[in-house]
């Protein structure tokens, strides 16, 4: 029997009018400020959908885009001047910055108080140290959502998380032991992946490979929360019956064969990204509304 839909986008569109009305009730109309280096394509389309769930729900972005060239003390002056305009709420700094850039130092000018994504080092040891209370990276928070809306509980269940990042996989793995899972964290120097795999209730996979995750790494009864977004090149026929290449996003898990076998599966695109996109604006939210915990 085909597996489950766990459905992103539902789930983010059922939340908009709750989200839109919380902020409305709020005393101002907060700004979230986008801080963009340079031009990736992959970055361009995270701001879009950023900015386009921002207007769904009454929040002002203000969307600086610096030149590939931006020096470090450059971006780490427009950043305090940010963390010191009241109007501003949240800040976000679009990843990967250029190499010369001390990325942490960059992060961590950023307010705590503005934290949206919860990297700031002051964020990350709350995260890290005390239980899912803490702001949680939005990547993280949205698998926590997903699963939560579909009434999968993590406690006692055996999770692998593939994939060990900072900014994502160490968040989802902190998330899950903070849900009281078993977790296993599996990586590039992994010897037997399938064998971790097919040993998990739910398997997160993290990692940004096509793929990745196949038939012969899953079983039936299985969660599967894929999270990587892969562009791939792909091909389709068009009106004149040839084969014209397209662009394609993917995610970790080979689709069509997992999801003849597990219970249940997040699909991509349609699954965790929208629900990332989501969590920022939670977050933002419960920046505006307190102090977190
Ligand atoms: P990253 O920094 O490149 O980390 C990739 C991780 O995968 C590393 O820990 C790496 O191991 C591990 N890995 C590489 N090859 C592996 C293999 N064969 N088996 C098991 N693990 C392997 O990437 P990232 O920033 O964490 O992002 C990962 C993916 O998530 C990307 O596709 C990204 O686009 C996606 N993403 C999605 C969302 C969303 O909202 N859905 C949000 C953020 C990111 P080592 O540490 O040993 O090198």
């Amino acid at each position: 029997m085909p597996a489950n839909i766990l459905d992103g986008r539902k789930i983010r569109d059922e939340a908009i009018p709750e989200l839109a009305k919380s902020f409305a009730g709020l005393l101002f109309v907060p700004v979230l400020t986008i801080v963009q280096v340079g031009n990736r394509e992959d970055t361009g389309a995270y701001v879009r959908a950023k900015k386009l769930f921002a207007e769904k729900i009454g929040v002002k972005v203000k969307h600086i885009q610096l030149e590939e060239s931006v020096s470090q003390s450059e971006l780490i002056n427009i950043i305090k001047e940010n963390n010191q305009d009241t109007e501003v709420k949240g800040i976000i700094v679009q990843l990967p910055l250029p190499s010369e850039i001390d990325r942490d130092a960059v992060i961590d000018t950023i307010d705590p108080k503005k934290d949206v994504d919860a990297i700031t080092s002051y964020n990350v040891e709350r995260w890290t140290r005390t239980n899912n209370q803490a702001l949680l990276p939005a990547t993280a928070r949205g698998v926590r959502t997903l699963l939560q809306y579909y009434k999968i509980d993590l406690s006692g269940k055996k999770v692998v998380v593939t994939g060990r990042s900072a900014l994502v996989g160490k968040p989802i793995t902190s998330m899950c032991l903070n849900e009281k899972a078993e977790v296993a964290v599996c990586h590039s120097k992994t010897p037997d992946l399938a064998k971790e795999t097919l040993d998990a209730d739910i398997i997160i996979s993290v990692v940004g490979k096509p793929n990745l995750i196949t038939a012969n790494h899953v079983k039936s009864g299985q969660i599967i929360i894929d999270v990587g977004i892969n562009t791939i090149e792909s091909k389709k026929l068009d009106e004149k019956d040839e084969n014209i290449a397209q662009r394609k996003i993917v995610g970790d898990v080979d689709f069509e064969a997992v999801s003849q076998i597990v219970q249940a599966i997040s699909p991509v695109p349609g699954g965790v990204g929208p629900l990332t996109v989501l969590s920022i604006f939670q977050n933002l939210l419960d920046l505006c509304q307190k102090e977190p915990n």
